[in-house]
């Protein structure tokens, strides 16, 4: 497993739990370093037990040696960082090309190299033709694996996936990555066979889908406030409809995280260089930026229009409950725009502090959320983290200067918090 981040430590553990022998590698020695003290480079529910007993057994190593990991292994997969290309938006394919240099460098045997980092349609192609190119004798298969997992989650969704697409041209490719996923099989998840470009164009187009969602409902949940509607109610009155669902129509900040947003980024690019145009995901992207930003100035209008000199209690950081992960997290925007404005920020993550210590650098950060909304003139649930689903809404209240709760989860009805002494404004409910 080239690549131990996110996506590469949690499918190594769980591959090497389902009895496969696997090296994770990294170029980052301090994360390997740790691994080997038994210590997670990240927060994700149950992966330290899942590597520990692994580790015990004998079936996961870690190494920041390439080489010795790719030797003698059936099958390598890449899942290195595809962040955005600094400039344009184009997913940034350097690692992954890297990854590809040093895995065809150290082929011995026959190896089928697996992408499981998301690439744009064609990546698979240029991965092949650099093995090629560097190890012309060496017997290699390329193969499209996307993963789908859940940050958070992450575990379950890799052992009980929907499904497992691969995108193979050959049959060999095919064969071995049938045994690499046997176990999962024999979980009933379905095996989905696909061309290569088929299947690098799948997680794409998945990832652009679910935001589309996302952004869909928080339009809706925008006219709610205008026409005196419950975008709650809606959601639900839309989402027991099967051919819609129910998933992902909770209205709120606007999508943020490590995929959603550098992949639809990524995918309007791929169209724009095939000349085919998708205005829906220009529209899902841009709008969704732009919600972001417009979260912060919903809180100065909580304040009354003017925030300079007031003190804003942030609850919840991360892009999601139950990560570390900061990257492209709504609330880095809603920081910006109250600092902006002149206000003075304090937050509270259970998690995320760390990552976000550097993406927020004038931010206090506190031990609890009544920690964090002691003299604040308003609170912002930003992130519906569990130990922030049943605050002590009296008690915050009391810690405040002014008792205003702005719910961009909507966590809280609005009668408890009226009940509380607050001012309360949610999402999409007038
Ligand atoms: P990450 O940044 O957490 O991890 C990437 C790791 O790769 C880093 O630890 C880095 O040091 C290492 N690395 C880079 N180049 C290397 C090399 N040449 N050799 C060895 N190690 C190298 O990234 P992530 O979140 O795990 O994402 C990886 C890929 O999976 C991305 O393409 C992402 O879009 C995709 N993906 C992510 C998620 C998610 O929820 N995070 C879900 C599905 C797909």
């Amino acid at each position: 497993m080239i690549g131990t981040g996110y996506v590469g430590l949690v499918s190594g553990a769980c591959f090497s739990d389902f009895g496969h022998d696997v090296i994770c590698v990294d170029k980052d020695a301090e994360k390997i370093a740790a691994l080997e003290r038994g210590v997670m480079p990240i927060y994700e529910p149950g992966l330290d037990r899942l590597v520990a007993s692994n580790v015990r057994g004998g079936r996961l190593s870690f190494t920041t040696d390439t080489a010795t990991a790719v030797a003698g292994a059936d099958a390598v997969f890449i899942a290195v960082g595809t962040p955005s290309r600094r400039g344009d938006g184009h997913a940034d394919l350097s690692y992954v090309f890297a990854a590809a240099e040093e895995i065809a460098a150290s082929l011995t045997g026959s190896t089928v190299v697996v992408t499981k980092s998301t690439v744009p349609v064609g990546t698979g192609d240029e991965v092949e033709r650099i093995i090629r190119e560097t190890s012309p004798d060496a017997e290699a298969w390329v193969v499209s694996n996307p993963e789908f997992l859940r940050e958070g989650a992450a575990i379950e969704d890799f052992k009980r996936p929907d499904r497992i697409v691969i995108g193979a041209d050959d049959e060999r490719g095919r064969a071995i990555m049938r045994e690499v996923y046997r176990p999962l099989y024999l979980n009933k998840a379905p095996l989905l066979f696909t061309s290569r470009r088929s299947a690098e164009l799948i997680k794409y187009a998945a990832n652009a889908f679910l935001a589309t969602k996302i952004t869909f409902i928080n339009e809706m949940a925008d006219l709610c406030e205008k026409v005196g509607g419950d975008v709650q109610d809606v959601a639900q009155g839309i989402g027991l409809d099967n051919r819609i669902g129910g998933k992902f129509l909770h209205a709120g900040p606007g999508y943020g995280g490590s995929c959603f947003p550098k992949d639809t980024l990524a995918l309007l690019k791929t169209a724009e260089d095939y000349e085919s145009p998708l205005r829906i995901v220009e529209a899902v992207a841009s709008v969704n930026d732009q919600r972001k930003r417009a979260m912060g100035r919903r809180v100065i209008q909580a304040l009354g229009g003017d925030a300079r000199g007031k003190t804003v209690a942030l609850l919840g950081l991360t892009f999601k409950p139950n990560t570390d992960d900061m990257r492209d997290a709504p609330s880095i925007a809603i920081v910006q725009a109250l600092e902006d404005a002149g206000a003075v920020v304090r937050a509270f993550d259970p998690e995320g502090v760390e990552q976000a210590k550097p993406l927020m650098k004038s931010v206090t950060f506190c031990a609890t959320p009544y920690d964090a909304a002691n003299g604040a003139d308003a609170a912002v649930l930003v992130t519906e983290w569990d130990v922030l689903r049943a605050l002590d809404l009296r008690r915050l209240a009391a810690k405040m200067a002014q008792p205003i709760l702005v719910d961009l989860r909507n966590v809280y009805s609005p009668q408890d918090a009226a009940a509380a002494g607050f001012q309360y404004s949610g999402i999409g409910r007038a």
